[in-house]
């Protein structure tokens, strides 16, 4: 009798006691696992949330992924028909090289600010006593660029008409942005070493006016032009930077260039 009543008394605190404890400790393990699981998310969410941090940094830090996001603006080959208004791009940063050819109907005409500061440019230089005209060479649409290309092509054949004069469409010119700077006796400037100082000169203070010398013998390769002293483009504000970190546009803004795709 008294054993019976002992091991209904241990059945009872087990009941009472026992189970209850273990009750709590499995729903207490439940929440430290619904806990772990709410910090790993968490951490997740954070690695996200920095990642987008960096990634918007990036971008903000390094203009050339804005080009990249923009088909468009590089890829005009792929715009057939369509006429692109450099004015609406941002900062002016339409790329045009022989992997970039803009369309034969997009002809933007000369771009007022650009031209605004071509002028301070000249100004500025005729002040220091450079021998630079008031005339250059600017916007020139692709008929003018393909009755020109086709000149230089009959007079010294393809191969080498390509290594000085873009094809149509292939032209700088085409975008408004870009201009030929001359001295007083019309010859481009720092060609076969003409006016050399000037030359130097622009070198190293266009970008102050928001152009760059777009095409420079270290990066030939890369441009896919012979070194033209006298050729400028204006890009705006990032002027300053691709002049500092010495880069060519296709660097600075991360499109391919070099030649022709056969
Ligand atoms: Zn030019």
């Amino acid at each position: 009798m008294y054993k019976r009543l002992k091991v209904a008394i241990l059945v009872l605190i087990f009941i009472v006691i026992i189970i209850p404890i273990l009750l709590l400790k499995f729903s207490s393990d439940d929440e430290i696992s619904k806990d772990n699981n709410k910090k790993i998310s968490s951490v997740d969410k954070n690695d996200i949330a920095e990642n987008k941090d960096i990634h918007d940094a990036k971008e903000i830090e390094k203009p050339n992924n804005d080009v990249q996001e923009k088909p468009d603006i590089k890829g005009n080959s792929s715009m057939s028909n369509q006429v692109i208004n450099v004015e609406t791009i941002d900062d002016y940063k339409v790329i045009v090289n022989k992997k970039h050819p803009l369309d034969r109907n997009y002809r933007p005409g000369e771009n007022p600010v650009a031209k605004k500061a071509l002028l301070k440019l000249i100004g500025d230089m005729q002040r220091l006593g450079y021998p630079i005209s008031n005339s250059y060479s600017g916007f020139r649409t692709y008929q003018r660029q393909s009755e020109l290309y086709n000149r230089y092509v009959r007079e010294d054949g393809k191969a080498k008409a390509d290594t000085y004069s873009a094809r149509p469409g292939y032209s700088e010119h085409q975008t408004g942005l870009t201009f030929d700077i001359k001295d007083r006796r019309g010859r481009l400037l720092g060609n076969h070493g003409i006016n050399n100082s000037a030359a130097n000169w622009l070198a190293q203070n266009a970008h102050r006016y928001g152009f760059v010398v777009r095409y420079q013998r270290s990066k030939e390769h890369i441009t896919g032009y012979k070194a033209e002293p006298w050729h400028i483009r204006f890009i705006g504000n990032d002027a300053v930077k691709v002049y500092e970190r010495g880069q060519c546009l296709e660097e600075f803004y991360g499109v391919e260039g070099g030649d022709y795709i056969k």
